[in-house]
This record gives C-alpha cells, sequence and structure tokens, in this order.
C-alpha cells in the first residue's frame, strides 16, 4: 500500500519498502543550557538532498533516490510534510 502521509511519494528504489526510512532531518529546538526543552517531530523536516537509508535492505542515497517516479518522469505526489522545496 503506497504510503499517504508523511512518506507521501517515497519508497526503497532498491527493495520497495515503504518504510520505516531513516531520514537525516532538520529539526527546530528550544534549547537552554540544561538541554532541549522539549522535542517536538512534527517539527521535522528535510530537503530532496537529505541522507535516506532503508533500514529493510540498507540501501542508503538521498531522498530524491527514494522519491516515486511518475509516468511523466517527475516525482510522486505532492509534498510530504516533512518536506522543504528548498
Ligand atoms: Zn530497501
Amino acid at each position: 500500500m503506497p504510503n499517504t502521509n508523511w512518506l507521501l511519494g517515497l519508497a526503497c528504489p532498491r527493495c520497495g519498502s515503504q518504510g520505516p526510512l531513516q531520514i537525516d532531518t532538520l529539526l527546530t529546538l528550544t534549547v537552554t543550557d540544561a538541554g532541549p526543552v522539549a522535542f517536538d517531530a512534527d517539527n521535522a523536516a528535510w530537503t530532496p538532498h537529505a541522507g535516506c537509508i532503508c533500514p529493510a535492505c540498507g540501501q542508503s542515497g538521498c531522498v530524491a533516490d527514494f522519491t516515486l517516479k511518475t509516468r511523466a518522469g517527475r516525482p510522486g505526489g505532492s509534498l510530504s510534510p516533512g518536506v522543504t522545496d528548498a
């Protein structure tokens, strides 16, 4: 079943796994001298150039390498919640 939320349009190009995927994310934290105040994963974001690993088979690359192609050869779907267009 294709991903419909955070991993929309993504799958492992080697084994076809729909996830989970390990993605190098950009995450803004509120940090005091004692450490981070809170961890809110909903703030995580990544670019198509972020590192990505498939835990199922060990395939590694960048998020763009894991982006499904449409018949027109363009990345499938709209941007997932975590994807930035930067
Ligand atoms: Zn894989």
